[in-house]
């Protein structure tokens, strides 16, 4: 996402979006100057959302000053359940006042058997799935940087293929993966050991996808080194809301398997219910060696990742991995709740699809209205508008009309939804009709 100017008045598609520092205050006066003058540049969204927010529930935020804002955005994908959902937050609330455990690194701890025990029986065993499950650092790069170091260590090999406009985590190894040429810069030091093929759909059609790949694999005189892993988004929230076809991602299986390349599907953004399916390839039909989930897995906004991996490829030695905060046991007992609550069966996955429905049907209209295109599948999709400023432009005038929907793309050329799933038909319906106003005030039609 890009930033804006602490105070928009006016608003068009050619707005430039300067990052200049504020004068201390928002435009309805709230007090900023702690986070001007003590907090880093590197600050990102509250340059797009120029206000103080205090609190939340479900799918609205509320400002100090009282404004509320509808949230399109939720967390980027960390709150799927909406803010503060009464009965995710219940058992963690008897938790700490319990005196549960709060830190205990990998140790064995109740809230982190009752977690497991959910997740193998409601997301696991459902799905006729045998996974491992590893818990690195709490957030989607951690998750990430060991499915990496393990694909590495199983194969032996070095190299790791992943796809043009990936978004992968913002650590070295995750970096080395992603496309987003300024993200990369930032790592100041060769990003090796990676190349980067084409995403479904890259060349429009016009070239058989998959076609140097396989070329250059079956040819041992082609010099290109076989790769440890292969790692893909099935849509990609960061690099333009591009959804890869199911018949796609069932070819990039195949042809792993062919090769004995392990296929690694992050699923930090995509996953845990956002598609309208628990994990994001479900559709596809396919089963990736090594999965990478975050975000909402916890249900509350409390950070939380896991790395699953085929049981035949558990071969870490005891502490290979570490980290002081793997394993964070209130988003255990959030996450657990999360899952009893919403997947022990299909009507929250049925109602997800249902919203989906919903909100392509509307970003589809305003799509059209303004030469766009729809982009992304079930709750993670969007508008890709012609011109590169527009979408900045939209999201700045939604913000003013009190919703929260952030941008995506290598120029940020695409307004991305990402509702709470959690989200009432009229409270979706709201949001798309700002979405329209703000459209039609910066296109003018
Ligand atoms: N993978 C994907 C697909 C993501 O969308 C993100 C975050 N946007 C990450 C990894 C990194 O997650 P985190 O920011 O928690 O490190």
């Amino acid at each position: 996402m890009t930033a804006t100017t602490t105070q928009t008045t006016t608003i068009d598609a050619t707005d430039p979006e300067p990052a200049k520092p504020g004068a201390g205050a928002t435009a309805a006066g709230l007090d900023t100057r702690i986070f001007e003058e003590r907090e880093s540049q590197v600050r990102s969204y509250s340059r797009s959302w120029p206000t103080v927010f205090s609190r939340a529930k479900g799918p609205r935020v509320f400002a100090e000053d009282g404004t509320a804002y509808l949230d399109f955005f939720a967390g980027a994908g960390a709150l799927n359940y909406g803010h503060n959902n009464a009965e995710i937050i219940k058992p963690l609330i008897e938790y700490l006042t319990g005196d549960g455990i709060m830190h205990s690194l990998d140790m064995y701890t109740t809230a982190k058997r009752d977690f497991l025990s959910s997740f193998t029986k409601l997301v696991l065993e459902p799905r006729g799935m045998d996974y491992k499950v590893m818990f690195p650092g709490p957030t989607g790069t951690n998750a990430v940087e060991a499915a990496l170091k393990l694909a590495r260590k199983i194969t032996g090999r070095q190299h790791v293929l992943s796809f043009t406009n990936a978004f992968h985590g913002m650590t070295l190894g995750s970096l080395s993966v992603t496309g987003n040429s300024m993200k990369r810069m930032g790592a100041g030091i060769p990003l090796t050991n990676t190349s980067k093929i084409p995403y479904d759909d890259y060349f429009s059609g016009s070239v058989d996808d998959f076609l140097w790949l396989e070329r250059v694999l079956a040819d041992s005189g082609s010099g290109v080194d076989k790769p440890a892993a292969i790692i893909v988004e099935t849509v990609q929230g960061e690099g333009g809301l591009n959804a890869a076809r199911a018949e796609w991602l069932r070819a990039l299986s195949e042809l792993c398997r062919e090769h004995d390349i392990l296929l690694i599907v992050d699923d930090v953004q995509a996953g845990c219910g956002r598609t309208g399916t628990f994990f994001s390839f479900e559709e596809a039909g396919i089963v990736p060696d090594i999965v990478c989930l975050s975000k909402s897995l916890s249900g509350s906004g409390q950070p939380l990742a896991v790395t699953l991996l085929r049981p035949e490829l558990d071969e870490w030695s005891p502490g290979e991995h570490n980290g002081t905060f793997r394993g964070n046991n209130p988003a255990f007992v959030t996450g657990r709740a999360a899952l009893d609550l919403y997947w022990g069966d299909d009507a929250f996955a049925a109602s997800v699809r249902e919203r989906s429905a919903e909100l392509h049907a509307g970003l589809g209209r305003i799509a059209e209205a303004h030469g766009g295109t729809l982009r992304g599948r079930g709750l993670l999709c969007g508008i890709a508008f012609p011109d590169d400023a527009t979408a900045g432009a939209v999201s700045r005038a939604a913000f003013e009309r009190g919703l929260l929907v952030e941008t995506s793309g290598p120029e940020s050329e695409v307004l991305k939804t990402m509702p709470p799933l959690t989200i009432t038909p009229a409270e979706l319906a709201e949001g798309i009709d700002i979405i329209e106003q703000s459209a039609q005030h910066v296109l003018g039609n």
